[in-house]
């Protein structure tokens, strides 16, 4: 898997260094788990491959606070969806195959998305901290 995503690994090394501490941490609490384990069957592996393009990264995180657990973890929207409209399986697999361009868009949790939305729409400013599970 690495492999494939090296490319995206480099292009995304700042997102990279400024999650490093999260990924080690986690990394190092869970050395013989897969870090896969925290997903239920809900979220497929078609979910899981965009999300690892979209970040560039074997383990996605929150861009804002940093959040691991994919569970919580959406896409976030850069611009806004300027009314885009899409089912979520087909939203995926165009992110997977490459016929939809990731440059827009940004991996953020569950909470920051929210966050960013209300930023952006009432131009106020949130810090938010994740503090682990
Ligand atoms: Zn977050």
């Amino acid at each position: 898997m690495s492999g494939t995503f090296g490319v995206f690994r480099i292009m995304n090394e700042s997102y990279y260094q400024r999650n490093k501490i999260h990924i080690l941490d986690w990394r190092k609490k869970n050395k013989d788990k897969p870090w896969y384990q925290w997903w239920n069957r809900k979220y497929s592996e078609l979910r899981i491959k965009a999300l690892q393009k979209i970040s560039g990264l074997e383990h996605p995180l929150c861009i804002r606070c940093g959040c691991s657990n994919p569970k919580f973890l959406e896409v976030n929207h850069k611009n806004g969806r300027k009314g885009e409209k899409f089912k979520a399986r087909l939203f995926w697999k165009a992110i997977v195959e490459g016929t939809r361009p990731t440059k827009d868009l940004e991996i953020t949790c569950r909470v920051c998305n929210v966050i960013d939305f209300v930023e952006k729409t009432y131009k106020v400013r949130y810090k938010i901290e994740f503090l682990g599970a």
